[in-house]
C-alpha cells in the first residue's frame, strides 16, 4: 500500500521540529528529522579529521542509520547512538558546511528515500518536498523571521550551563540562513507546490493546528 508523505521544509529554528513532532504524535505518523542525518556526517568528518577532498570516499565507512524507538527517532554512528551528540553549535555549523557537498546529499538520498516508501511519514528538511520526495503528498515550507527564530532558540538554551548569548545565535542563524540558501546542491527553497507557514506571530499550538488545518484538506479525510 502506498505510504503517506507529508515535507515539511524551512530555514533553522523556524519550529519544524516541535511541530512536526506533536503533528506526527497525533496522526500515529513516523517523525523524520534529516537535519540528524547530516549533522551525524559533521560528527563523523569532525571525529575523524577527514578533509572536503576525500570525504567522498570517507562516506562508504560512515555507517549512519536511523532507528525509532518507541516511536523516538535515534541517529546511529555504527553501533554508537549519538543522538545527543550532535545538537552542539559547533556541529550545526559543520552539518550546514557538508550538506553542501554533492557526495553527502547523495550519501542520505536513499536512507531517507527508504523510510518514506516504508512508512507513513513527516519527513522535515531543506529539500524534501523539492528533492527528496517531489511526490509528497503534502508539502508545507515553514519559516519565521530570523529574530524571532533566534529568540526561541535563546530561550530555549538559557536554562544550559553554557548558553550562547542572543547576538551569537543570531549571527549563526544568518549565516545557516545563507549556505543552505544558496549552496548550488538542493538549496532551501519552497518548492512550487508547498503551502507557506510563516510562524513569527503564532504560537505553538497555533502553528500546529495550522499545519493540521492544512494536511487535513490536503489528505482530504485520509489521515484519520
Ligand atoms: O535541521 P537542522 O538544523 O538540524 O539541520 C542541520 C543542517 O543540516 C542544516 O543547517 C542544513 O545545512 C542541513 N540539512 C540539509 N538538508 C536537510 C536537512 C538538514 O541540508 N534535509
Amino acid at each position: 500500500m502506498k505510504t503517506v508523505n507529508i515535507a515539511i521544509d524551512g530555514p533553522a529554528g523556524a519550529g519544524k521540529s516541535t511541530i512536526a513532532k506533536m503533528v506526527s504524535a497525533q496522526l500515529g505518523y513516523i517523525y523524520v528529522d534529516t537535519g540528524a542525518l547530516y549533522r551525524t556526517i559533521a560528527l563523523y568528518v569532525n571525529e575523524n579529521g577527514i578533509t572536503d577532498e576525500n570525504i567522498a570516499q570517507a562516506l562508504s565507512g560512515a555507517d549512519v542509520s536511523l532507528k525509532f524507538i518507541d516511536g523516538k527517532q535515534c541517529v546511529f554512528l555504527g553501533d554508537r547512538d549519538v543522538s545527543d551528540l550532535i545538537r552542539t553549535p559547533v556541529i550545526s555549523m559543520e552539518a550546514s558546511r557538508v550538506s553542501a557537498i554533492p557526495a553527502v546529499r547523495e550519501y542520505l538520498f536513499e536512507t531517507q528515500r527508504k523510510i518514506a516508501r516504508e512508512n507513513n511519514v513527516i519527513m522535515d528538511g531543506r529539500d524534501i518536498g523539492t528533492v527528496v520526495l517531489p511526490d509528497a503528498d503534502v508539502k508545507i515550507f515553514l519559516t519565521a523571521s530570523a529574530q524571532e527564530r533566534a529568540n526561541r532558540r535563546y530561550k530555549e538554551l538559557s536554562e544550559k550551563p553554557s548558553c550562547p548569548c542572543y547576538e551569537e545565535i543570531l549571527s549563526d542563524i544568518i549565516e545557516r540562513d545563507k549556505n543552505d540558501m544558496n549552496r548550488k546542491t538542493a538549496p532551501l527553497k519552497q518548492a512550487e507546490d508547498a503551502v507557506l507557514v510563516d510562524t513569527s506571530e503564532l504560537s505553538l499550538e497555533e502553528s500546529a493546528e495550522a499545519i493540521r488545518k492544512i494536511i487535513a484538506e490536503k489528505l482530504d479525510g485520509r489521515a484519520e
